[in-house]
């Protein structure tokens, strides 16, 4: 993960607040949460990682004191800039004995290895990102498995897909929920539960939004959207994603699932 990308998705967030109204609040508290992770990042950076080639799981090489050294700033920053509900659940966890703060990040890092669809652990994200994306960028890629349901990094979940221009058409790619990795994934196959069959594989989009879509999956009843850069080749995928809210009202609507919450929760 190169340091720029963390500004590439701070100006995307920017100009989709602008692109898409309904979403400016969302994508406003994002782009704070973005900046505070940019930092974090630097501070990652910094520091020694565990040489490649260690073989710990993945959760197990990231640094729980670095994460509970900057959970009192992200605490102060949610309930500054956060909505009410997050703002409150910040208050408390300020509250709570240093031990316990801890153990709820602790737990994070126990507990995200199921094959569970992930829970927003909100602010154990924020703070473990940036640490995860750089461990990932260190590490080895696998060969590709183009039907692999999990990132082949960190085994976390799918947030969103990509399809990426590729000779007349796209190639579509998987991004990791925690680490961003992308990994090469078939075109038509549900990443859940491994459908096939394109009739039971349906695809939703708006016309204000062309270049966002839900890919959902008739068989588990789980879906995820895909950003489709043969169309917006600007598009930062983890930010449209969370720019197009309208797409999963659809969805969860229709009876779909995702399969991985964003940061934003939904
Ligand atoms: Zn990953
Ligand atoms: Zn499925």
């Amino acid at each position: 993960m190169k340091k720029t990308d963390w500004d590439k998705r701070i100006q995307r967030a920017v100009e989709l607040a602008q692109r898409y109204p309904s979403a400016a609040e969302v994508l406003a508290f994002y782009r704070h949460i973005l900046e505070f992770q940019k930092t974090l990042c630097a501070d990652v950076v910094s520091r020694s990682l565990p040489a490649a080639g260690v073989k710990a799981a993945f959760r197990e090489q990231l640094d729980l004191d670095i994460a509970i050294r900057q959970l009192p700033a992200l605490l102060a920053l949610v309930q500054r800039t956060g909505p009410a509900k997050l703002a409150h659940e910040a208050a408390e966890i300020g509250r709570a004995s240093s031990e316990q703060q801890g153990e709820m990040l602790r737990s994070f890092l126990l507990s995200t290895n199921s094959n569970e669809p992930e829970l927003n652990h909100f602010f154990a994200r924020v703070l473990f990102q940036p640490q995860a994306e750089h461990l990932a960028a260190t590490q080895q890629t696998q060969s590709a498995d183009s039907s692999a349901s999990v990132c082949p990094v960190c085994g976390a979940r799918p947030l969103v897909a990509v399809l990426r221009p590729e000779g007349d058409g796209g190639k579509r790619f998987l991004v990791c929920s925690f680490c961003s990795t992308e990994w090469e994934f078939r075109r038509i196959l549900c990443p859940v539960c491994g459908e096939q069959d394109h009739k039971k594989l349906p695809r939703y989009s708006v016309e204000d939004i062309p270049s966002v879509r839900v890919e959902a999956c008739d068989t588990c009843k789980y879906y995820l959207k895909s950003v489709d850069m043969t169309i917006d080749g600007l598009a930062v995928p983890v930010v449209d994603e969370v720019a197009t809210a309208a797409l999963d009202v659809w969805a969860i609507d229709h009876g779909f699932h995702k399969i991985s919450p964003n940061l934003m929760g939904f």
